[in-house]
C-alpha cells in the first residue's frame, strides 16, 4: 500500500523552510540523539529498525555504520549521495527539493554515530536545483546553531558542504564518488580497502544515499520497532518508486515495501496507455533484469525481486508497452553504459564499446549470423570481473532481453529489420 513516511510533507511547498520543518517535528531527533543517546545506541537502533540502503545495494545502514573502525585516529567522514543517475530514477531530487531538511538532519545523525565531524553531500552537476535548496537548507541549519560549534550546547561539532560533481554517472558509485570529491577523476576504486576503513582522504567513511538519510530522523523519532513493523521480514519500512514509461500516470511514490507491482502500475499509475498491452518492466532502474507481464503481481521488496529473477535496485520502475522493440531499448542502454564506462577494467572498457557495436548494427539491419552468441561470450566475460558494478550493470539488461526476446534479435538479424515496427505497420 501507499505509505507516506519520506512523502508526508512533500505536498507542502514550505517544507524547505525551517521554521515549517521544525513546526513538523523537525531537528527534534538530531536533538534527542545528541543528548540522550551514544552513538553505539544510535547504530543499534538502525541496526534493529532493519533500514537497508536505498541506493540499489540494499546494504543494511546500521551495520555499514558499524563498519567504522572505534580506535581509528584519523578523521571520519560522513558523505550523502546526491549523484542519483540511474536512468528512471528520479526520487532523490524530489526529497532535497522538497524537503532538504529531512536529508541535512539525517546526515547529521549518521555523522554522530559514526563519530564524523565533517558530513558532504554529494550532488550531481545536473543537479543546480536540489544542491541550491541543500544549499540553503544547511545555511539555515547553521543559523539556528543546529550545525556548526556546540550544538544544542552539546559540545558536539558538526561542519556539512555541498559538493557538486561533473555529471558522471560512475560517480554514483561511491568510491568513484570519493575520488571525484577528492579533486580526482571519478574512477572507482579496487575494494579492499573499504571505504569504512580508507575512504576519504584514506580515512575511515560512510556513504550513504538521500533517500537512506532522509528517513533516519522518523527511525529515531518513531523508534526502530515502529519502522520494523512495516514492510516484510526482510524488507522493512517504505521505499519511494520512480514510475515512467507507458502509464498514465507516472511519478515518485512511496510504498511499504513488498506491495505487489500491479498495485503502483495500476492502483496508483492508472494502468497502460490506452489500447496498448504490457510487455515488459524494468523494475529497479535500468540495470536490473527485466519482467513480463505474468509477474506483474511479484511484492516490490528484495527478495521476491530475486526470486523473480531480477532486482529491487534503485526503485525506478519503467513500463513498456507492445509497441516498443526490445533490441531499440537494449541499444539505448549499452550507448549509455558504454559512454558512462570509466574506462579503469578492461571487460567493462572494451567489452560495452564491443556490445555497443554488436547490438548498434543488430539494430540498424546490418547484424550477422552468430552476432548473438558473441554478445552471450562478451556478456559472460564482463559479468562478476569488473571492479566496479558498472560491468554487471551494462550486461544484466542485455542477457534478461536476450533469454526473454531473444527472437525479437534473430528476427533484426534474419530479416535485416524490425520485427515490432513491421507489426505496426500492418495495423
Ligand atoms: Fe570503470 Fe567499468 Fe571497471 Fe567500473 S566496471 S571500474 S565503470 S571500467
Amino acid at each position: 500500500m501507499e505509505k507516506k513516511i519520506l512523502f508526508k510533507y512533500i505536498d507542502d511547498p514550505l517544507q524547505v523552510n525551517i521554521d515549517t520543518y521544525m513546526s513538523h517535528g523537525g531537528y527534534k531527533a538530531w536533538e534527542k540523539v545528541l543528548k540522550s543517546m551514544k552513538p553505539a545506541e544510535v547504530i543499534d537502533e538502525m541496526k534493529k529498525s532493519g533500514l537497508r540502503g536505498r541506493g540499489g545495494a540494499g546494504f543494511p545502514a546500521g551495520m555499514k555504520w558499524s563498519f567504522i573502525p572505534k580506535d581509528s585516529p584519523k578523521p571520519r567522514y560522513l558523505v550523502c549521495n546526491a549523484d542519483e543517475s540511474e536512468p528512471g530514477t528520479c526520487k532523490d531530487r524530489v526529497l532535497m527539493e522538497h524537503d532538504p531538511h529531512a536529508v541535512v538532519e539525517g546526515m547529521a545523525i549518521a555523522a554522530y554515530a559514526i563519530g564524523s565531524h565533517q558530513a558532504f553531500c554529494y550532488v550531481r552537476g545536473e543537479f543546480a536545483y536540489p544542491a541550491a535548496m541543500m544549499e540553503k537548507a544547511i545555511d539555515e541549519a547553521y543559523s539556528k546553531g543546529i550545525l556548526g560549534k556546540n550544538i544544542f550546547k552539546s559540545g558536539y561539532d558538526l561542519e556539512m558542504v555541498v559538493h557538486t560533481g561533473g555529471g558522471a554517472y560512475i560517480c554514483g558509485e561511491e568510491t568513484a564518488l570519493l575520488n571525484s570529491l577528492e579533486g580526482e577523476r571519478g574512477m572507482s576504486r579496487i575494494r579492499p580497502p573499504f571505504p569504512a576503513i580508507e575512504g576519504l582522504y584514506g580515512c575511515p567513511t560512510v556513504v550513504n544515499n538521500v533517500e537512506t538519510l532522509a528517513v533516519v530522523p522518523q527511525v529515531i523519532n518513531m523508534g526502530a520497532e515502529w519502522y520494523a513493523a512495516i514492510g516484510t521480514e526482510k524488507s522493512k519500512g517504505t521505499k519511494i518508486f520512480s514510475l515512467s514509461g507507458h502509464i498514465k500516470r507516472p511519478g515518485n511514490y512511496e510504498l511499504e515495501l513488498g506491495t505487489k507491482l500491479s498495485y503502483l502500475m495500476n492502483d496508483l499509475g492508472g494502468g497502460m496507455l490506452d489500447g496498448h498491452k504490457l510487455k515488459a518492466i524494468i523494475p529497479g532502474g535500468s540495470s536490473t533484469p527485466f519482467l513480463l507481464p505474468n509477474q506483474i503481481d511479484t511484492p516490490l521488496d528484495y527478495e521476491s525481486l530475486a526470486a523473480a529473477g531480477s532486482m529491487l535496485g534503485s526503485g525506478a520502475v519503467i513500463v513498456i508497452d507492445e509497441r516498443t522493440c526490445m533490441v531499440w531499448v537494449i541499444e539505448r542502454l549499452i550507448h549509455f553504459y558504454k559512454h558512462e564506462s570509466c574506462g579503469k577494467c578492461t571487460p567493462c572498457r572494451e567489452g560495452t564499446g564491443w556490445l555497443e557495436q554488436l547490438i548498434g548494427r543488430i539494430e540498424a539491419g546490418e547484424g550477422q549470423q552468430g552476432d548473438l552468441e558473441k554478445i552471450d561470450s562478451i556478456c559472460d566475460n564482463i559479468l562478476g570481473r569488473t571492479i566496479c558494478p558498472l560491468g554487471d550493470a551494462a550486461v544484466m539488461p542485455i542477457q534478461s532481453a536476450l533469454k526473454l526476446f531473444r527472437d525479437e534479435f534473430q528476427y533484426h538479424i534474419d530479416n535485416k529489420k524490425c520485427l515490432v515496427k513491421t507489426e505496426f505497420e500492418f495495423k
